[in-house]
């Protein structure tokens, strides 16, 4: 079975479309308002995306509030191992 490549990264779940959310505000610095902020399921492929619109996701926000991302970040970037 072959998947369409839409350019949009697919998640099969929602767990994981959330991490990969995380993830990305770990290894990217968005602008304020900027960049991913929630997961949606999609009805035309049956996965869930990521999207910039919409109220933040729960996980996210909560991470980001309590400094986890921010930590996560100097970890990463100690560690030298997500150079853009
Ligand atoms: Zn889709």
């Amino acid at each position: 079975m072959k998947k369409r490549i839409t350019g949009k990264r697919l998640y099969i779940s929602k767990q994981l479309a959330e991490d990969a959310l995380i993830e990305a505000h770990i290894h990217f610095d968005y602008r304020a308002g900027g960049g991913p902020v929630a997961v949606y399921h999609c009805d035309e492929c049956g996965d869930y995306h990521l999207t910039s619109r919409g109220p933040m996701n729960e996980r996210l926000a909560e991470q980001l509030a309590d400094g986890t991302i921010q930590r996560q970040k100097e970890a990463s970037q100690w560690q030298g191992k997500f150079k853009v």
